[in-house]
């Protein structure tokens, strides 16, 4: 058994940033040869430098364009993500279908894409950043709860029809990590509870945790290495937690 990655080729989406960013980084380090694709163009380049990949400037909400794409990768990490908070019924309908598109259409299209070379090479591992959210609701949150739920599935699908053909599909189900998206949903959060930013944290964010602090980018990482790793080659359909206890209760 091996958990290095030398050889592989690795894609992951949103990986200018955050999880993502983190995620490419544990891969080249664990030997593969990464693509970042971001729509942010100077992110995916800078690190795709740092790390002797290749950037791919890409906005994924063109999913007309992913539809007809041929992805040449042997681990997928589908991990680009956007959030927004608010009531159902101040939801905007095309804001809920952009979040749709980004979080569950796209990654259905990558792995349609990407699922030909897997099986012609008898090796693939698909690891879709989904989130606490994908598992358990939480209220105004309906276009990113519907996406992750809907991701959930379409990962369980995939290994069902990868599991004889050497690919796995997982689910990662972080809770709260501390990256870009989530201090933006610390100011929407301080404005739909009406208290001071400050105060998020301890009243909202990590009140369910056993831990009491936000996940590391870098602990998500890890795990999707594991994942994308030989070792990790009976692990499919899953969904891991990693929430510092949050879903325990
Ligand atoms: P982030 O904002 O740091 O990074 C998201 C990345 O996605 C950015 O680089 C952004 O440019 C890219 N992106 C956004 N729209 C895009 C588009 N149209 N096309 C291509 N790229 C696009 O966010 P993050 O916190 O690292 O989140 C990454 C994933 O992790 C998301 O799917 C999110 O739902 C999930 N997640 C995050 C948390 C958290 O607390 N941060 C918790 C659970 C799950």
């Amino acid at each position: 058994m091996d958990n290095s990655l030398n050889g592989r080729k690795a894609l992951i989406t949103g990986g200018a940033s955050g999880i993502g960013a983190a995620c490419a980084r544990a891969l080249a380090a664990r030997g593969a040869k990464v693509v970042v694709a971001d729509v942010d163009a100077s992110g995916a380049a800078a690190l795709a430098d740092e790390l002797g990949g290749t950037a791919w400037t890409v906005d994924l909400l063109d999913v007309d364009a992913l539809a007809t794409l041929s992805l040449d990768c042997d681990i997928l990490v589908n991990n680009a993500g956007i959030q927004k908070v608010a009531p159902i019924e101040e939801f905007e309908p095309a804001e809920f279908r952009r979040i749709l598109a980004l979080m569950l259409e796209a990654p259905f299209l990558l792995i349609r894409a990407a699922l030909p070379h897997m099986y012609a090479n008898g090796f693939g591992r698909i690891i879709n950043i989904s989130s606490v959210h994908g598992l358990r609701a939480s209220a105004y949150k309906s276009a990113y709860v519907s996406a992750k739920h809907g991701l959930e599935g379409l990962s369980k699908v995939t290994a069902l029809e990868g599991g004889q053909r050497g690919v796995t599909s997982n689910c990662i189900n972080p809770g709260y990590v501390r990256t870009p998206l989530v201090e933006k949903q610390i100011a929407d959060q301080a404005r739909l509870h009406g208290i001071p930013e400050a105060e998020v944290l301890a009243k909202v964010m990590l009140t369910e945790s056993a831990v009491k602090r936000l996940v590391e980018v870098e602990e998500v990482a890890s795990l999707a290495a594991w994942m994308a790793s030989d070792d990790a080659g009976m692990v499919t359909g899953a969904s891991y937690t990693m929430d510092g206890g949050w879903s325990a209760r």
